[in-house]
Order: structure tokens, then C-alpha cells, then sequence
């Protein structure tokens, strides 16, 4: 066994799961690092908490002399926890959150120094912005972009640093972040669903996107993951042969958690409690050594700060526990991946989840219409959806026949699909009273009953519907959430604008009641969007036929998907919405395409060096042994050596095919490579890494992983899947 490999296992082995204090009760602690609204009624005068509420609850400005005032309370309450270092926390284009800690010491002359934090900190900082992606919005002439404080999710302590969330936009105003488009769609998602719910209530004021995320990852430990080149760099394993036991007996899904993970979790959850991530489940996936914790939801904007930071706080704490947390969405080849199922509903100021059915005929309307106009956004938008979670590393998991396919559908359970075809079916434009109060008791009244019902059993859609909120499925585990969340709001938003247009417009002209303007509407979006709507098996081959059929898109791979980001119509959408303009587009797809060479380039390099120096010559070295033995069995024998040496003989040509195999595959990814670089054109670029260099990954990788199986494991120098997988 390479020595690598032999430290790497004897230290995992040894491994004691780390002590832990006891567990406090849970809800004592809970926030206790956040500057929330409590707080702040604690820390700030009347004038200044009110100011932050307005801003929070309705956008409003907060004045420099106010934001002095929050700025010193912030600071106050920080140092008393033993914080000495501020920044702004963002999250740039790279997916990963970016800070930049500044003190808040300062001298002020003649030996003296004090700790400061003004409002002007607090409300707006340049950071030197020109290394962070940009798509081309910002020359490095011009490398000016500021953050801009977000009142909407409160300042943090992590760690003696108090994290003031914010968003990240360049000089001339072009979002360069994730955060400032999905506040500005759940600005619009707000209006026009407030608009369509005064049709039922006129006290609703405001409507929430509340997003629940759950997040899947692997725990494996440090010592075994720093002796893998490839999972170092790249997230992933790029080559390995499958164990010989892997998921089969499905005993590790909502199994025993192992103790060295379940010291993890509680460490992990614990520092969520003090951060105001209410993180409610955790439990075993279906991999081995793969979990899974989910909080309750929240408010998106809020849900997505946390979700982005509950990665990077997973990070930290894994590294007191001698772990590493894998997030890519495949990093094992043959046994399930990880994604991070995006719950989504909308609820009003007062207290109605709207896409919760009800127990009266009018609010079973209400239902109806958000669960009907949700549907059809989806339907309407299919690809730009699609396009929202593409990624290099989701793309192994979309049509991988684990996760839902590459093909956006809905899945909402028997009886709702009952529901709507009952409702289809109702034919004349104008409802008779008869009809109306038909309808009111057989379909509208029938609804109810699927609060008994289990929607839950179709695992295999990328989109359902799950009793009381949507479950965007196919959003991958490394993702932003606010990448999907930023399309879903705003195509909502755009139909629920739609909408209202169309039913005002049957009021006005049609002389139809509000209810029967509704119906109306909803009828003939139920025919249009039938095609999205799916309840059978999302895994199967005759539903990418179906599928096809019916006019549904398949984009596979992530350059083909990433197309659907600057169309025409995305474009119009967005900039009608006023969500993101053309620039802010462009310079997101530009940005995107861009990772996915990055990614696909290195992953090449890793791949091309582990099979050339790592590999390789351990193949020559077992072939010598082999060799070697022969010559040994050639003096003994003499000529009849050959009728000793028939399975080693076999063993050496196969080696040095395989040598020959791999060695080709790189040479030619390599070529392939150089050819790809050549080109200009960003997207072109993208297709030929996705189309040339890709698939050699699968060559080379067969006939490396055929040498693990023939080569002595003793010499073999990568730790092996069983001992990535099994080790606990
Ligand atoms: P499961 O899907 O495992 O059966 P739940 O349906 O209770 O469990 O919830 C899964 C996730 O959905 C949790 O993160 C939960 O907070 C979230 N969730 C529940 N209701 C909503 C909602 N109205 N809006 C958004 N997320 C929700
Ligand atoms: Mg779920």
C-alpha cells in the first residue's frame, strides 16, 4: 500500500468522535449571535428600530444619522461578545461567500486609540472588487463595485467577526451578486401575488416567498480525502472502482447515524442555534456516509443567506472533527448523489399560505388560483427553470436515473390532477348558478381531502407538489439557492400579473363576476399547461419519449441549458420585471459558461496527471513484478515455463494494453483541450469541452479503474471507494 494511503487509512481508523458539551436546551441559544428584531428592540431608540422595521417590511430608506445610531448598537452589542472585527458578507458570481474583515480599532491621534463602527460602515463599503466575476460588466479600468447593506437579513457574529449581510453591485448599478436579483423578484413576486390575493381578501398587504431548503452532503474524513488528488481539487472522485458492496441493502437511509457524525451534527446544529438557522432534521441518506439537515423554513431572502451560511459553518466545524464535507452533487460514480430540494410556497401578512387548500369553497378558489397560475409559470418557463440549476457538477446527477431527469415537469398527486380535470371540463364561458355551486361542492369541495392524502410518493419529479408548497427537486446540492429562487419568483410574479390583467379584463368587458372571471382564466390555463404535468415514473426511457411529444425540452448537459438564460424571452421577462437588465444577463451567462470550461478544464488536468503519474507507474511497477516472476518460473521450467505462467502472461498484456489505452485517452483529451482553448467564443468553447473533452473522462477512467481491480492492492496508491465509503 502506497505510504499516502497507509497514514491516510491509520489515521481515519483511529479516529475517536470528539467530545461534545452537553447539550443545552436548544431554544435558549437560539439567535443568541444574531441581531435580530429583539435585539434590537433591546439595543436601539424608538426612531431607529422603527426605521429598520419599515425598511424591513417595506423597502423603505434608513437615513445616515439612524444608520449611525444602528451602527453603534451593532457594535456595543458585538464587543461585549467578544467581537473585534467587522465586515460586509457577500455572495459573489463564484458561488462561494466572500468577506473582508476590517477592525473596528482605530487611532486617533497622540498614542490613542478607540473602537469605531459608523453608519457609513455599516451602509455601504468598497471592496476591491476586480477579482470577483463579473461577465465583462466592469473592466479592471473601471474595478469599481460596492456592497450595500441588506436590512432585510440581520448582522451576524461568527466566529470574534460581526458579518453585516449584503449585497454587491457594481459602480454604474449592475447586480454582480446573487442577492440583489432575488430581492429584487421577491420585491415583484410581492406586489403581483398581493394584487391577485386582494381578489379574495382585501386586508392582505404584503406576500412572502418562503423557501425551506435541505441540504444533502457527505462526511468523509480529512486524512482519507487529503490522499485523493482528485477529491482535493475537484470536489469529486474522478476515477475509482466501485465497492464491492455499495447501497444495495439500502441499511445506511434513516440508519443509525455513526457517532463520529453525530458529534458532527450536534457541534453543527449548535452553532446554527447561536446563528438563527433553525435547523429541525438530520438523518442518513441513501449513500453511505451521505446525510442530510433541513430547517424549518423562512422567508427566502432570509432561508438563502442561511443556506450559504450553514455551508460555510459546515466547512469550519468539519475541520474540528477531522472531516471534510463533500457538497458536489456526484462525488461517487455508481452510488447516489446529493441535491438540495428547494421548498417553496407563498404566504400573506395575514398568516394564509396560499398554496395551502382551505376548508371553505373561496379560499379553495384562492388555492386554486396560485396552485394553477404556479403551474403554468412552470409549464410557460420550463427551460429558463432548467437553466437555473445547470451546473457541470449537477449535470451528473439530471437524467443520471437517480435524481429527477433533465426534463421539467409537475407532479401534483391523483386527486388534484383529479381536481383540474373535473374543472377543464366545465365548458360553457359563463357558469351557470347551477354549475357554480357544482362546482363549488364536487371540485372545488372534494380539495380538502388531499390533506389526507400522501402527494409525497413520486420521487422522481423534478417539480411537485407536496400538500401545502412546491419541491423544486432538481436544484443541486453545491447551488445558491438563490439562483432558482431568482426564476421561480419572477416567472410567478409574471403570471400572476398575466392574470390578473386577463381576469380584469373579463370583469370589465364580459360583465363577469369576479369568481367566474376567475374560473374562466384558471379553466383555460389548465388546458394550456397540461403538458407539464406528470405523475408517472420521471426515470423512465418512455418519458424522455413522452416528453418529446409533448414538446418538452431536454437539455442535458449544462452548455446546452445555459442557452435558455439570454433568450429573447428571458430577457423581456427580466427586464419587464425589472428583476435584472440585458447587461446583467449577458454577464451572468457569460459567467456561467466560463465556470463550466473552468471546471470541465480541471477536472481534465487532475484526471490527465492521476492517470499519467499515478496510476501509470503503478502499473508498470506490478507489470515488472509479474515480469519478474516469470523470469523466476522461465529458470525453473525452462521452455515448458509457459503452462506456469498462462495468468500471468494474461496479466501482462492486459496491463500493457491498458497502459496504452490510457495513455491514448489522455494524449487525446489533451489535444482536445488545446483545441477548445483556441476558440473565442465563450458558448463554443463550452460545447467543445462538453462535447470532445468530457467524454474521454468515461475512457480513461474504464481502464484505470479496470487496473485497480488487476493490480496488487498493496501497491495500489489511491484510496479505494470501500474505504472512502465504509470508513466511519
Ligand atoms: P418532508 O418533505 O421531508 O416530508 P416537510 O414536508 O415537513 O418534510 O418539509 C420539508 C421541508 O419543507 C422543510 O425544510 C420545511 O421547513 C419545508 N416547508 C414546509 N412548509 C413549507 C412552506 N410553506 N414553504 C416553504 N417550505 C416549507
Ligand atoms: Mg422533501
Amino acid at each position: 500500500m502506497s505510504t499516502l494511503r497507509f497514514h491516510a487509512l491509520k489515521e481515519s481508523l483511529n479516529r475517536e468522535p470528539k467530545k461534545i458539551n452537553e447539550e443545552v436546551k436548544r431554544s435558549s441559544i437560539f439567535g443568541q449571535h444574531v441581531f435580530d428584531e429583539a435585539t434590537m428592540r433591546q439595543c436601539l431608540t424608538k426612531d431607529a428600530y422603527d426605521s429598520v422595521v419599515d425598511a424591513i417590511e417595506n423597502g423603505t430608506k434608513i437615513s445616515r444619522g439612524i444608520a449611525d445610531q444602528i451602527a453603534a448598537a451593532m457594535k456595543d452589542w458585538a464587543m461585549v461578545k467578544g467581537v473585534t472585527h467587522y465586515t460586509h458578507w457577500f455572495q459573489p458570481l463564484t458561488g462561494a461567500t466572500a468577506e473582508k474583515h476590517d477592525a473596528f480599532f482605530e487611532t486617533i491621534g497622540n498614542g490613542l486609540a478607540v473602537e469605531k463602527f459608523g453608519g457609513n460602515q455599516l451602509v455601504q463599503q468598497e471592496p476591491d472588487a476586480s477579482s470577483f466575476p463579473h461577465g465583462g460588466i466592469r473592466n479592471t479600468f473601471e474595478a469599481r463595485g460596492y456592497t450595500a447593506w441588506d436590512p432585510t437579513s440581520p448582522a451576524f457574529i461568527f466566529g470574534t467577526t460581526l458579518c453585516i449581510p449584503t449585497v454587491f453591485v457594481s459602480y454604474t448599478g449592475e447586480a454582480l451578486d446573487y442577492k440583489t436579483p432575488l430581492l429584487r423578484a421577491l420585491q415583484v413576486v410581492d406586489k403581483a401575488a398581493v394584487a391577485v390575493a386582494k381578489y379574495f381578501d382585501k386586508n392582505v398587504k404584503k406576500v412572502n416567498a418562503s423557501l425551506g431548503w435541505e441540504q444533502e452532503y457527505f462526511l468523509i474524513d480529512k486524512a482519507l480525502v487529503a490522499s485523493r488528488p482528485d477529491i482535493t481539487l475537484t470536489g469529486r472522485t474522478l476515477l475509482g472502482h466501485s465497492s464491492a458492496k455499495g447501497q444495495q441493502l439500502d441499511d445506511h437511509y434513516f440508519g443509525t447515524i455513526p457517532n463520529r457524525a453525530m458529534a458532527y451534527m450536534r457541534d453543527l446544529e449548535t452553532e446554527c442555534m447561536l446563528l438563527g438557522i433553525p435547523v429541525k432534521t438530520r438523518h442518513n441518506e441513501v449513500a453511505p456516509n451521505q446525510f442530510e439537515l433541513a430547517p424549518i423554513f423562512e422567508e427566502a431572502n432570509l432561508a438563502v443567506d442561511h443556506n450559504s451560511l450553514l455551508m460555510d459553518v459546515m466547512e469550519k466545524i468539519a475541520e474540528r472533527h477531522n472531516f471534510k464535507v463533500l457538497f458536489h452533487e456526484k462525488p461517487f460514480a455508481g452510488v447516489n448523489g446529493s441535491g438540495k430540494h428547494n421548498n417553496w410556497s407563498l404566504s400573506t401578512n395575514t398568516g394564509v399560505n396560499l398554496l395551502a387548500p382551505g376548508t371553505t369553497p373561496m379560499s379553495n378558489l384562492q388555492f386554486l388560483t396560485f396552485f394553477v397560475n404556479t403551474i403554468k409559470a412552470v409549464y410557460d418557463n420550463e427551460e429558463l427553470l432548467r437553466a437555473s440549476i445547470a451546473s457541470a457538477s449537477n449535470d451528473h446527477r439530471l437524467g443520471a436515473n437517480e435524481a429527477p431527469p433533465a426534463i421539467i415537469s409537475v407532479f401534483i398527486g391523483e386527486q388534484l390532477t383529479k381536481v383540474l380535470q373535473e374543472l377543464e371540463g366545465v365548458t360553457k364561458g359563463k357558469l351557470s348558478p347551477q354549475e357554480k355551486t357544482d362546482l363549488k361542492l364536487n371540485v372545488v369541495g372534494k380539495i380538502p381531502e388531499i390533506l389526507l392524502d400522501n402527494t409525497d410518493r413520486n420521487r422522481t419529479s423534478p417539480f411537485a407538489f407536496t400538500g401545502n408548497k412546491f419541491e423544486f427537486r432538481a436544484v443541486g446540492s453545491t447551488a445558491n439557492c438563490a439562483n432558482p429562487m431568482t426564476v421561480l419568483n419572477s416567472i410567478v410574479a409574471k403570471q400572476l400579473i398575466d392574470f390578473k390583467e386577463e381576469v380584469d379584463l373579463l370583469i370589465a368587458k364580459k360583465d363577469l363576476k369576479k369568481d367566474e372571471a376567475i374560473f374562466n382564466v384558471l379553466r383555460e390555463y389548465i388546458k394550456h399547461s397540461r403538458s407539464i404535468l406528470f405523475e408517472g415514473n420521471g426515470y423512465s426511457d418512455d418519458w424522455q419519449k413522452e416528453a418529446k411529444k409533448r414538446g418538452l425540452s431536454n437539455n442535458k448537459t449544462t452548455p446546452q441549458a445555459l442557452k435558455a438564460r439570454i433568450s429573447n424571452k428571458t430577457i423581456s421577462m427580466f427586464e419587464g420585471l425589472g428583476v435584472m437588465n440585458k447587461v446583467e444577463i449577458e454577464a451572468r451567462y457569460e459567467i456561467e459558461v466560463e465556470e463550466y470550461v473552468n471546471h470541465i478544464q480541471i477536472e481534465g488536468r487532475v484526471l490527465g496527471d492521476i492517470a499519467r503519474n499515478h496510476v501509470i507507474p503503478t502499473a508498470v511497477k506490478y507489470q515488472n513484478i509479474l515480469i519478474e516472476n516469470v523470469r523466476g518460473l522461465k529458470d525453473i521450467y525452462g521452455d515448458n515455463f509457459k503452462d506456469y505462467a498462462v495468468e500471468q502472461l494474461i496479466l501482462i498484456k492486459d496491463i500493457s494494453d491498458r497502459i496504452e489505452a490510457i495513455n491514448s485517452g489522455v494524449t487525446q483529451m489533451i489535444n482536445e483541450r488545446k483545441l477548445a482553448n483556441k476558440i473565442k467564443d465563450t458558448s463554443k468553447k463550452a460545447n467543445a469541452y462538453c462535447e470532445k473533452v468530457k467524454p474521454m473522462f468515461d475512457e480513461i477512467r474504464y481502464h484505470c479503474d479496470k487496473l485497480e481491480l488487476l493490480i496488487d492492492d498493496e501497491l495500489w496508491p489511491l484510496t479505494k471507494y470501500r474505504e472512502l465509503l465504509f470508513t466511519k
